[in-house]
């Protein structure tokens, strides 16, 4: 039983939204495949569809171009193992990380070395173009810094190279416009938008290939094999759905987190927010203070109260040194960061009362 009482760790996965659970329960009885031809087989059909025009919608794309898969995770091998040489960033997620190739550098404010990125693209051989995949996440899910990803796609489009991202974080925080972004491909996740997790989608530009990952009965239009989750994909739809109609929420959740960081700097000494000074999501915020570690300040929240993390949640439970926070050359802020990251649920007093926790341990352990 967990005894927080207030949960600030949607980057990891958020609560289920109202609508999706009752999205999930009402699709949850029937027999429902898909690909059957009886009625029960069309009510599935139309719950997907439906599902698909609402990611669709969030996306900014055709939702001919939206491919569903098991998660973020999915998609992300589904884009890039089709190509033999992928160019990343340091700061990506680890399944994007586990596909290797080269990872350019980032800066103190873990943004990408634009200069380091065109001299990689520039020593590509002309026959191995088509065989290359420039992948960089639009927002980093640690600092919620975001990537230039306008600059990235020109460049992968000057040199005829395919281009994707990791648009997992910023799904639902932000606009997006898949269709004019230029990019080739782009990763989805349900459960960073009070969506269900194992689930989520691979965006497909028209006209870019697919070679699917994993083969069978041909589902979703021979790109992704399997008898489709229908109740994952009923609670992705109906929470896409609610994040379209929510975006203004994080606009707001902007001015809570920026007031929260601007209070906590002014009234205690050695406080770093990392990522301040570029362009974040505006739920995200990456904090050390000198002299405390990461893990006991999660755990003294966590007795507090209040649902934080540490680095990168890992599956085992125990927190791992972050490969973003050392990419970006944090040195001991690395070992001190806590991440808070808002969601839906959220309001302006969650991050007033995280204020006053925030203050009390750290004065109390001073
Ligand atoms: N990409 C980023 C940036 C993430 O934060 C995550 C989840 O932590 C993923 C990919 C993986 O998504 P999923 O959990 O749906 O596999």
């Amino acid at each position: 039983m967990n005894n927080s009482a207030l949960y600030l760790d949607n980057n990891a996965t958020s609560p289920l939204r109202p609508a999706v659970i009752q999205a999930m329960t009402a699709a949850m009885g029937p027999p429902a495949n898909p690909s059957s031809v009886h009625g029960f087989g069309r009510e599935a059909r139309m719950i997907v569809e439906t599902a698909r025009t609402n990611v669709a919608a969030l996306a900014g794309c055709r939702a001919a171009d939206v491919v569903f898969t098991s998660g973020g995770t999915e998609a992300n091998n589904l884009a890039l193992r089709q190509f033999s040489q992928v160019i990343s960033s340091a700061v990506e997620h680890d399944s994007v990380r586990s596909v290797g190739g080269q990872q350019i550098g980032v800066d103190a404010n873990g943004i990408i070395d634009l200069d380091a990125l065109a001299l990689v693209i520039a020593a590509v051989d002309e026959a191995d173009k088509a065989r290359t995949i420039i992948s960089v996440m639009a927002a980093n899910n640690e600092t919620g810094v975001i990537q230039p990803i306008e600059e990235i796609v020109e460049m992968a489009r000057a040199a005829n190279i395919a281009c994707h991202s990791d648009m997992v974080q910023v799904l639902g925080k932000t606009h997006i416009d898949f269709a004019a972004s230029g990019l080739s491909y782009a990763s989805l996740s349900a459960h960073k938008i009070g969506g269900p997790a194992g689930v989520g989608a691979l965006l497909v530009r028209p006209g870019c290939g697919l070679a699917s990952l994993i083969k069978g009965g041909g589902q979703e239009q021979g790109r992704r094999s399997g008898t489709e989750n229908l109740l994952g994909i009923a609670g992705f739809g109906a929470a896409a759905s609610d994040a379209f109609a929510d975006i203004g929420h994080y606009v707001k959740m902007a001015g809570w987190r920026n007031a929260f960081e601007d209070r906590m700097m002014a009234e205690r000494d050695g406080v770093k927010v990392l990522g301040r000074d570029v362009p974040r999501l505006a739920n995200t915020c990456c904090i050390a203070a000198a002299g405390k570690s990461a893990e006991t300040m999660v755990m003294a929240f966590d007795i507090a109260g209040i649902a934080v993390s540490a680095g990168a949640a890992c599956s085992s439970g125990k927190v791992k040194s972050s490969h973003v926070l050392e990419a970006m050359g944090a040195g001991v802020a690395a070992g001190e960061a806590i991440r808070i990251s808002g969601g839906w649920a959220n309001s302006a007093k969650d991050f007033e009362m995280l204020a006053d926790v925030f203050l009390r341990l750290y004065k109390q352990s001073a």
